[in-house]
């Protein structure tokens, strides 16, 4: 048994050091990826539960690396660990806003585009100078983009991201909790928050078609919500049978790989062409 503990340790002795070199070279190849732009962004549809509408997209971030492409789960993390997420923060909002450009240029509808903000972002005070910015040299206003920020981030740096969200909305820009229900907010902190829409977590949608308790949960998320003022988005919808439970509860918003999963923009614009006609 001793033998055998003397190995354990020294296989995860091995393994640890090999886990370090590896945030090493992935720390320096984001860095290479950021200047030679390999990062790129895939769009999803947000529909709307009654009229199935297309009323926002979402952006998420990929790294198209050697020919294949990188999830954000990859990444996204250690840019934030490391502080490349303030660079890379601001080349996905350029990066949504050259493809907004695209967008509006189309028969695409003129709806918001979300993009996912990392805490270290809104802590950063030039931040919504910088947003407020880059939307005016786009061309566009604050009604062109969302932000979406993850309950637990903004549970963990309560004080001055509120205070950068005041500010974000202040200036037009709205802003949704996205992962609703997986960061403990407590109700007296939702009653003050200035957001305008509550995203309900995929794991409890995975839970509505599977019994009474799981739907309750949600049906409460949506309640909650609506008293609050908030339109409340539903994601990770994947089988019609979660739609129509969504509905039913009054669900405003949807999102999932039962309407579309992210795309590019060109395929996006294709994928709106045949929703169109069919
Ligand atoms: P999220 O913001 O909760 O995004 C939803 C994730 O679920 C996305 O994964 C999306 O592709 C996936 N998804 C959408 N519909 C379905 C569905 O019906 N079924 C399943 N199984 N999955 C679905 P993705 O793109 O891999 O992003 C993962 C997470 O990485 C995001 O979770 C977000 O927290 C983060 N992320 C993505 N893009 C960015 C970004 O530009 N900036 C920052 N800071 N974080 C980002
Ligand atoms: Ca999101
Ligand atoms: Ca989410
Ligand atoms: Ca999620």
């Amino acid at each position: 048994a001793k033998q055998a503990g003397r190995n354990r340790f020294h296989f995860f002795a091995k393994e640890y050091g090999r886990q370090a070199d590896r945030r090493l070279w992935l720390e320096h190849a984001m860095k290479h990826a950021l200047s030679h732009r390999e990062f790129f962004l895939e769009y999803q549809p947000k529909i709307d539960s009654k009229t199935r509408a297309v009323v926002g997209l979402e952006a998420l971030v990929r790294w198209r690396k050697d020919g294949k492409v990188i999830p954000p789960g990859e990444f996204i993390s250690l840019a934030e660990e490391t502080g490349l997420i303030i660079p890379l923060g601001k080349y996905i909002i350029e990066a949504t806003i050259r493809d907004l450009a695209i967008l509006r240029a189309s028969r695409f509808p003129a709806v918001p585009v979300a993009v996912n903000i990392s805490a270290g972002q809104f802590t950063d005070p030039s931040f919504s100078r910088y947003v407020a910015n880059t939307l005016a040299e786009g061309g566009l206003t604050s009604a062109a983009i969302e932000l979406e920020i993850t309950e637990s981030l903004l549970m963990q740096n309560l004080a001055p991201t509120i205070s950068a969200l005041r500010e974000m909305r202040e200036a037009g820009v709205r802003i949704a909790i996205d992962d609703f229900g997986t960061g403990y907010s407590s109700m007296s902190y939702l009653r003050d928050l200035p957001v305008d829409t509550l995203k309900i977590d995929k794991s409890f949608i995975d839970d509505i078609a599977k019994g009474e308790r799981g739907r309750g949960i949600v049906h409460a998320i949506i309640i909650l919500g609506h008293h609050l003022g908030l339109t409340v988005t539903a994601e990770g919808v994947e089988v019609e049978e979660q739609a129509n439970i969504l509905r039913t509860l009054g669900c405003d918003q949807m999102q999932g790989y039962l309407y579309c999963k992210p795309l590019g923009v060109e395929q996006l614009l294709t994928w709106h062409a045949h929703t169109e006609t069919s």
